[in-house]
């Protein structure tokens, strides 16, 4: 038996012939369809509307779910920053102490 790549082709009395990969609805055959629209449809128009909006939703997951990660490295990003930033601040007092504490030596 011949084999296609498209699951929803088959040969019928010889003649190429597809058929929904999902309910097996009629599609055409090589004869009364054109052929390279033929030979790229799997589903009937119910079903190909059905797994458009389900690939739409798995895109908007994914894009969802990079979204979550991009926000989850920059806090984390920012909590490092503000992490530095404190330690800089305690580094600048503690110098403003020492300055302060010579000024008031040398007086
Ligand atoms: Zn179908």
């Amino acid at each position: 038996m011949e084999h296609f790549k498209n699951r929803a082709l088959s040969r019928v009395d010889g003649v190429i012939t597809g058929h929904c990969i999902m309910c097996g609805k009629y599609l055409g055959n090589e004869y009364d369809t054109n052929y390279y629209a033929l030979i790229r449809r799997k589903y009937c128009e119910e079903h190909a509307e059905a797994v458009h909006s389900l690939s739409m939703q798995a895109g908007r997951r994914r894009y969802k779910d990079k979204q979550r990660k991009t926000v989850k490295a920059m806090r984390s990003l920012i909590d490092e920053y503000m992490y530095r930033a404190r330690l800089l601040q305690e580094y600048n007092e503690e110098l403003q102490r020492e300055l302060d504490d010579l000024k008031r030596r040398r007086l």
